[in-house]
């Protein structure tokens, strides 16, 4: 079984629904309340897992009520937890309000998450012996960085998202073998709006890229190839919340097995197409045994 590690964040996502959010100094009476488990390192642990990969997750949570159902709610899903910590304070919490028109405002306190700024013992021999490392950009940047780097050192595949996007320290992309920014990151992080474009200007930074372009597919880049486009299925999408961190962990599963890109972005396109059909970030992600019934 191909082995993952994920080095990243917990939150448990505090989520509003209301006809029209307030402004500031004013009261309104939303119509629900939800709490769902998220952030970006678990969605991506829980895709890997459920796709058919053992995976461990490192990072924290907080000592509080949230911190006990985000753990749980990873091992559910057949994520190893040793290596994520529970640390004194609050877990990471999103407080998100949600209007009628499907639009969103979004607090993120990083919690436990803001304690995760570099790798302890234990972590590096996890990460030695994974065959591929996820990295996102929700912990802190000493933490992505040493992570990356300890990858590196083993010879194990790095696989960064650059989400929240930010600037990218280049000792960080040295450390990258691929990087898959949706196209709305990948044009902040070139200034060029056009994603076979904006791919062109990541490979003179890291080696491989694949941007993810929603219901258009997604398209991978690198030195010594032309471009190579992927369609998605065709599906009709109730929730898109997590579709990248779904594509992300199958992505990295059909690697670490050694299917050639084109398949192993197929593959990653049909478990996405499988999620946005479902409400949900993490609780939207299928099962490998799912993914192989509907697309063979
Ligand atoms: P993010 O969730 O990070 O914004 P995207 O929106 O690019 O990322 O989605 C990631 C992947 O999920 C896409 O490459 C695609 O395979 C799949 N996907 C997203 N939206 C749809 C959709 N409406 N129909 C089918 N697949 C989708």
């Amino acid at each position: 079984m191909t082995h993952i590690a994920v080095l990243g964040s917990t939150n448990m996502d505090l989520v509003v629904y209301v006809e029209q959010a307030p402004r500031r100094g004013e009261t309104v009476t939303g119509r629900d309340f939800r709490t769902i488990p998220g952030g970006k390192g678990a969605n991506q642990a829980i895709a890997a897992a459920r796709s058919g990969a053992t995976v461990s997750m490192i990072g924290a949570v907080g000592d509080d009520g949230f911190g006990t159902r985000l753990r749980s709610t990873l091992e559910h899903s057949g994520v190893t937890t040793d290596h994520l910590r529970t640390v004194e304070g609050p877990s990471g919490t999103a407080h998100i309000v949600v209007d009628d028109e499907g639009g969103n405002a979004i607090v993120v306190i990083p919690g436990a998450n803001g304690t995760v700024d570099r790798l302890v013992p234990g972590d590096e021999g996890l990460i030695a012996s994974a065959d591929a490392l996820l990295l996102q950009l929700e912990i802190p940047l000493a933490a992505v960085l040493a992570g990356a780097r300890t990858a590196r050192a083993h010879g194990v595949r790095t696989i960064l998202t650059p989400a929240p996007v930010q600037p990218l320290p280049p000792e960080l992309l040295a450390a990258t073998d691929l990087l898959v920014p949706n196209e709305h990151e990948a044009a902040t992080l070139t200034g060029l709006a056009d994603p076979f474009a904006a791919g062109a200007a990541l490979l003179d930074r890291v080696p491989r890229v694949v941007i993810t372009l929603g219901a258009a597919g997604s398209v991978y880049l690198t030195r010594d190839a032309e471009p190579l486009a992927v369609p998605a299925p065709r599906v009709t999408a109730v929730d898109s919340t997590g579709a990248g961190d779904t594509y992300v962990g199958a992505l990295a599963v059909a690697l670490g097995e050694e299917r050639p890109i084109r398949e192993a972005m197929t593959w990653a396109a049909a478990a996405a197409a499988l999620s946005v059909q479902r409400e949900g970030a993490s609780a939207s992600m299928p099962y490998r045994s799912e993914i192989e019934a509907r697309y063979p």
